[in-house]
């Protein structure tokens, strides 16, 4: 399997959402694919359940001011990646639960955006491949992305009032698992991957060894390349839920420029 090169995956969404635990969570995780589908004229939105505000190790910090300075730090990291936007739902870090109301706020999030596209944690990892323990945050943010992207997002019946206050149900075409121990596509980050270490440079409060921190990034970015035959990719876990007849791997890019910022309606 290791001795196989596989190609690079080049279908791409015209809106995409990121949905994470903590800040520097998307910029550790999808920035080189998010900067390369943006670069590409994609729309990109970046969702952070929590603002960070346990990632310390003084127990006498005040949490908000370290959430303040997180937002700032993810802000920051979001214009280098160039998303549209920012939205913190202010969960607390460390606590977060897979429940009804986080799933309402995502299925919110999903109706007002309306991504072809939603990038998160995969969230079946518990163990990540290389031992290291996959934040309780992560999983419950991985957990609570994808029941609201499936069934929650797209059934009409489901949360009605978000319907009757304008948001009606969304189909997303695409679930892109990132930091996955089975990934099945690699999207080539070769042109970004400089891109996604400026983005983790804007978080400044967790870095206490960056171009420690930097130069794992590149190695790990660099290994997934080898997979693609590219200098650096980053590996997904893709479930396709709608594949339109016309989308070919290359139908965004054929279509770039003819298409309206709204998704088709269903
Ligand atoms: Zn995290």
């Amino acid at each position: 399997m290791a001795d196989e090169t596989a190609s690079p995956h080049s279908w791409r969404p015209r809106r995409f959402m990121v949905i994470v635990g903590h800040p520097d969570d998307a910029d550790f995780g999808p920035a080189g694919a998010a900067s390369a589908w943006i670069d590409a004229g994609s729309d990109g939105w970046l969702v952070c359940c929590t603002s960070g505000d346990a990632g310390g190790e003084d127990p006498d910090a005040d949490p908000l001011l370290l959430a303040r300075a997180r937002e700032e730090e993810q802000r920051q990291a979001a214009r280098v990646v160039g998303y549209k936007g920012v939205s913190f739902l202010h969960q607390p870090d460390g606590y977060l639960v897979n429940d009804v109301p986080l799933r309402e706020m995502l299925v919110r999030e999903i109706r007002t955006f309306k991504p072809d596209a939603v990038l998160t944690g995969d969230p079946e990892v518990v163990i990540h491949g290389g031992g290291g323990i996959n934040h309780t945050d992560h999983r419950a943010a991985a957990m609570a992305a994808v029941d609201a992207v499936y069934p929650a997002a797209r059934n009409p019946m489901a949360f009605p009032w978000l319907t009757r206050q304008g948001l009606p149900a969304h189909h997303v075409r695409r679930l892109y698992l990132m930091w996955s121990n089975q990934p099945d596509v690699w999207i080539d980050v070769s042109a970004t991957a400089d891109r996604k270490i400026e983005a983790l440079r804007s978080h400044a409060s967790q870095l206490h060894d960056p171009e420690g921190v930097f130069a794992r990034v590149r190695e790990r970015l660099a290994e997934q390349g080898a997979r693609i035959g590219t200098a650096a990719a980053e590996g997904y876990r893709l479930v396709v839920f709608e594949q339109d007849p016309e989308d070919s791997e290359e139908s965004a890019e054929v279509e770039e420029g003819l298409t309206a910022q709204e998704p088709k309606a269903r």
